[in-house]
């Protein structure tokens, strides 16, 4: 017999999978989660029915969401991720040879734990926990509230803006965050498909530019989200991405980002630009 998985992802449209095995369904405090071993996309995490990330196409959106900021920022030593729980964009912060502390704030343990055993590729920074890490279970809106001064970068990996990650795309968040940034510091976050999500990314940039001298979104090609275009939106007190010196970045192995892509991922299509306008 045929298994397949939808994803509704809108009231239209849904993403289909064909799925070799499920390798474990739970439900935690926060959510429904789930991990299905698909013939497309190997090992998938699902949060609440919702495609997470995937063993054979992670590395585009864990890459670009570690790396674009860290190579904005010429000195990121301390860098904070809220949510990213399958482990996959600490992995890649850790890689960078000028971050001391990485910090990471998911508020369901259950993701975390699922992770380290069935995703361990993509979890591995927090397995043999990284010499870097200092991982907390724990609400990243609370956490920020309390932080004042103190990162460099924040990432914020979070799931959709319903569920636990709803107060992720809120004004007092953001305004937390920028609290918890040193007077230099950018964040980061992801900000969904600009083609399905555009009362949102509209939303979130009006917010984030009302509070950041710098706000810049750009672009990732990612197949199991949305209409396969997903955007990033960056909030920065003093370094503009667009002036990055990538002849002094860290050379990194990597899959999908490279020195060219961290300048050409800010160019935004007319239908994306009139979005921000
Ligand atoms: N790449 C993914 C995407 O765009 O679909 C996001 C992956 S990551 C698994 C998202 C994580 O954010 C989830 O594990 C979820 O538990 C976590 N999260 C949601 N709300 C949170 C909050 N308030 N504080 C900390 N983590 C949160």
């Amino acid at each position: 017999m045929e298994l397949w998985f939808t994803e509704s992802q809108t009231k239209n449209i849904g993403l289909q999978i064909r799925v070799k095995e499920t390798l474990f369904m739970g439900k935690s405090e926060f959510q429904d989660v789930a991990v299905v071993d698909s013939h497309q996309f190997g090992r998938m995490l699902v949060l609440d029915g919702v495609f997470q990330t995937s063993i054979a196409e992670e590395f585009i959106y864990h890459e670009m969401i570690a790396h674009v900021p860290l190579f904005t920022h010429p000195n990121p030593k301390n860098v904070l991720v809220i949510g990213g729980g399958d482990g996959g964009a600490i992995r890649e912060v850790v890689r960078h040879d000028a971050v001391e502390k990485a910090e990471m704030v998911e508020i369901d343990g259950m993701v975390v734990e699922v992770s380290k055993q069935f995703l361990p590729e993509i979890s591995e920074a927090m397995i043999q926990p990284h010499p870097k890490l200092e991982l907390k279970i724990g609400d990243g809106i609370q956490y920020m509230k309390d932080a004042e001064n103190k990162y460099d970068v924040i990432i914020v990996d979070c799931s959709d803006p319903i569920g636990p990650g709803e107060g992720l795309f809120t004004p007092e968040f953001y305004s937390n965050v920028y609290k918890a940034l040193k007077e230099d510091g950018l964040f980061v976050q992801q900000t969904e498909s600009p083609f399905y999500h555009q009362e949102l990314i509209t939303y979130v940039s009006k917010e984030i530019s009302a509070l950041f001298p710098i706000t810049k979104m750009y672009l990732a090609n990612i197949p199991l989200y949305p209409s396969g275009l997903h955007c990033f939106t960056m909030g920065s007190k003093k370094y503009n991405p667009l002036e990055v010196n990538t002849d002094n970045i860290q050379e990194l192995k990597t899959r999908y980002h490279n020195k060219d892509i961290q300048k050409s991922c800010f160019v935004l299509p007319n239908f994306v630009q009139d979005l921000l306008k």
